[in-house]
């Protein structure tokens, strides 16, 4: 079994009503006939939250005020009427746990893929709102971006972590810390163990300038010895990029001992066979 659970069927860029662009069954066509070129069973698309106007109850980040123009019960609709399973990528907000609980607990999702994109009001993805520029220590930056990590695995919020070591998304282009990277990942490996929460495998590291899987095989190797299971995507916002590098993917997969991926329905978790 493959599945590409982390599909956006909206460009970041895009400021055309949803109705007309992205949330078309044209578009959705395209998505689907992506993914059964490329031998996936099960997909599902997880629109970012801060896009739907009902993430402003959650935080009011300037970004999240630039961004919230959809409306979350019509996107929910919409993929009911497509053969996508139905999910939403969701920033963990430290201290907004009950709001985001009351926002997700709302809807019908099959999955919930959860992120950490900011540390504070400063993102690590995002150059717009870099938190780099304000933080040059990438020992303090890759502390508490792994502590958030675990934060948000501990939450018990979400069913899947995107992109565990989104950190370290810029490569060569940031600072990067000079101790042993395990060092960082062992909070949040010990919460993901706890927690029982998925960790995503995303290829879309490779189309970043770090060119690299999230997440490292350090991590991955460390998550697989705690036990923790494991979701396949990558992170499409386009029908191109569906399925993106998965032979690179689900052979690095087999190196680290990782042999079945989670699967996903109305929240309830099976591991199938992964290939
Ligand atoms: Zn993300
Ligand atoms: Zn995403």
């Amino acid at each position: 079994m493959l599945t590409d659970y982390h599909l956006h069927l909206r460009l970041d860029e895009d400021d055309r009503p949803p109705e007309r662009s992205a949330f078309t069954t044209e578009n959705v066509e395209g998505y689907v006939a992506a993914a059964k070129k490329a031998g996936i069973e099960e997909l599902g698309c997880s629109e970012h939250v801060y896009r739907f106007t009902d993430a402003l109850e959650i935080w009011r980040h300037p970004f999240w005020e630039q961004q919230a123009r959809d409306d979350l019960d019509a996107y929910c609709e919409f993929v009911r009427t497509t053969p996508l399973r139905l999910g939403l990528e969701v920033d963990f907000v430290p201290g907004a746990e009950d709001r985001s609980a009351s926002l997700l607990d709302g809807h019908d999702f099959d999955y919930v893929i959860g992120s950490v994109h900011f540390l504070g009001d400063r993102a690590v993805d995002h150059d717009g709102y870099d938190i780099w520029e304000t933080e040059g220590d990438p020992d303090a930056v890759w502390r508490r971006y792994f502590e958030t990590l675990a934060e948000a695995a501990g939450s018990g919020l979400f069913d899947i972590l995107a992109h565990p070591d989104l950190v370290k998304m810029w490569g060569r282009a940031r600072p990067h810390p000079e101790r042993d990277p395990r060092f960082y990942y062992e909070p949040a490996v010990e919460a993901i163990a706890e927690s029982g929460v998925a960790v995503e495998v995303s290829t879309a590291g490779l189309r970043k300038p770090v060119r690299e899987i999230y997440p490292a095989p350090a991590f991955a190797t460390m998550c697989v010895e705690a036990g923790a299971a494991f979701a396949l995507s990558s992170d499409a916002h386009v029908a191109a990029d569906v399925g993106h590098a998965y032979e690179s993917a689900v052979s690095a997969m087999g190196d680290w001992g990782i042999e079945q991926i989670a699967v996903f329905e109305r929240r309830e978790r099976r591991l199938e066979p992964l290939g």
